[in-house]
């Protein structure tokens, strides 16, 4: 999950060689070479370095050494991995804190100065009014409950859609639900919101990738919620006056709309009912054709063929290109996170493929694709679910030596369900444990979409010698691409 930019070019360069050599003219189903890891006779302290400085009150010392020889630190031989993957957590003393570590005749001392903690700055609660709008002009942003990240996430607001502002706080604008966006994220003027009414509905029933999508005209595309119950979607457009609701036809998707607010009143609200024992897979909203488009993804339908034949899946492939992502224990002289990513997703893919389904990469290579050219593509593809595959690395003031096994992030309370299946049934099938209770709740941009289930999978720690281990080996990596697979199938297959 953790970026850094200081990757080796030298490195990088040896590696395309290698990878090269090893594609058959770049088809997309090449498989990816890893490089191979050589021991490298020397002591590498890949955490914290040769000196760092810290307010917390113990560090974590990770790295490399000769495995030919014992290693010792301050005088002490400790223990290392059958690769000489070896990692301490260690307290500190404030002020300076002086590790030497010695292997095979070479010395090497880290230095770590203990600093004093800064109190923290609690999230403000409050707000100071102000009025005027906003057109929010980028895609799928941050929207939350309240004004900084200790507030749970709403769903994304997509471009296009025009805010009455009620106050700011911080970073953030306060909206008329009393939500919060980033000031950033939109166009601000200090004029009221021009006056907004549904005018007509149009409603297409079954869209080439499957939905039912229902267009609400209306001169100005409103501020939106979308609440997601059992039995129907309850659609909410502040400061804007309704339009009675069509009667639908015979949709496999929605039985009737109903208008659930007072006429006349500030705020509409449309509840989407659905058909009996029929639930959308997912839902997006969209400002386009003069005003909202709201469409509900109907659920995979399984082949006769038994396979995944018709249905879509995009993989993702974490980091690429002059992104690294988390570093190992020997730092650029062992593989990076990009490149056992991209080994896992790849044989993934192919293990999709021979189950007949139609597979979309963000990335086949080690080419950089950034979060937003990734998000687009999600958003333009629809798939019939999306699936990121990273690994893990923490901070060096936790403790690297028990920070292990298979994470599964999600950003939205409704892809909870998603998230848990997918830790559990990975986790059984590869016979590793889970790290603490297997989900990991964040905001990612990967997985802050309605209109797909989407998840990321950390599947293991290169920040800690047990789990890099197993990662580096091309063996693990197939297995583990060929697992999330499987996952994939049985989550789309109902199994
Ligand atoms: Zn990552």
């Amino acid at each position: 999950m953790k970026k850094r930019r200081t990757y080796l070019l030298l490195w990088a360069g040896a590696l395309l060689l290698l990878w090269a050599a090893f594609s058959p003219g770049g088809a997309a189903t090449a498989s990816f070479q890893t490089a191979v890891y050589e021991n490298p006779h020397t002591i590498i302290v890949a955490v914290p370095g040769e000196k760092a400085t810290t307010t917390g009150d113990h560090i974590s010392l990770y790295g490399a050494c000769d495995y030919d020889y014992p290693l010792y630190l301050n005088g002490t031989a400790i223990p290392y991995t059958e690769h000489g993957f070896f990692a301490q957590y260690l307290a500190l003393q404030m002020g300076e804190n002086r590790f030497t570590l010695e292997n095979n005749g070479v010395n090497k001392t880290v230095l770590v100065i203990r600093e004093a903690k800064t109190p923290a700055t609690p999230d403000p609660t409050g707000y100071t009014p102000q009025g005027g709008h906003g057109v929010v002009r980028l895609d799928n942003i941050t929207h939350r409950q309240g004004p900084g990240t200790s507030y749970a996430l709403l769903e994304p607001l997509v471009r296009g859609v025009a805010c009455v502002i009620t106050g700011r706080s911080g970073a953030y604008y306060r909206l008329a639900d009393g939500s919060y966006i980033f000031q950033s994220a939109v166009n601000y003027s200090s004029a009221a919101l021009p006056s907004n009414r549904v005018l007509a509905f149009k409603t297409t029933p079954l869209t080439e990738d499957r939905a039912t999508e229902i267009r609400l005209k209306m001169p100005v595309a409103a501020y939106y919620n979308v609440e997601m119950q059992a039995e129907q979607a309850v659609l909410t457009l502040y400061n804007t006056g309704f339009a009675w609701p069509p009667e639908l036809k015979e949709n496999a998707m929605i039985r009737d709309i109903v208008l659930l607010s007072e006429p006349g009143a500030a705020h509409t609200r449309y509840a989407f009912r659905f058909q009996a024992g029929v639930r959308p897979a997912a839902y997006y909203v969209a400002c386009r054709d003069g005003g909202l488009v709201i469409g509900f993804r109907h659920p995979p339908a399984p082949a006769e063929s038994g396979d995944l034949s018709g249905m879509k899946i995009l993989l993702d492939a974490g980091h690429g290109g002059s992104e690294s992502g988390a570093l190992g224990a020997a730092l650029t002289a062992s593989p990076p996170e990009k490149d056992i990513n991209l080994a896992v997703t790849l044989s993934a893919e192919e293990y999709l493929r021979g189950r007949g389904a139609t597979v979309i990469m963000t990335r086949t290579d080690d080419t950089f694709v950034s979060l937003v050219e990734r998000v687009a593509l999600i958003k333009q593809v629809n798939p019939d679910i999306s699936v990121s595959i990273h690994n893990n690395s923490v901070a060096n003031t936790t403790d690297q030596t028990i920070t292990k096994g298979l994470l599964v992030c999600y950003s939205l309370p409704a892809q909870m369900a998603d998230a848990r299946f997918f830790a559990d049934a990975l986790s059984a099938a590869l016979e590793r444990p889970q790290s603490g209770t297997g989900l990991y709740l964040s905001n990612l941009a990967l997985t802050r979409l309605t209109n797909c289930p989407a998840v990321l999978i950390e599947a293991a720690f290169l920040s800690n010698p047990e789990d890099y281990e197993w990662l580096l080996q091309a063996a693990n990596q197939q297995l583990l691409g060929t697992e999330i697979g499987r996952v994939i199938e049985k989550r789309l297959l109902n199994q």
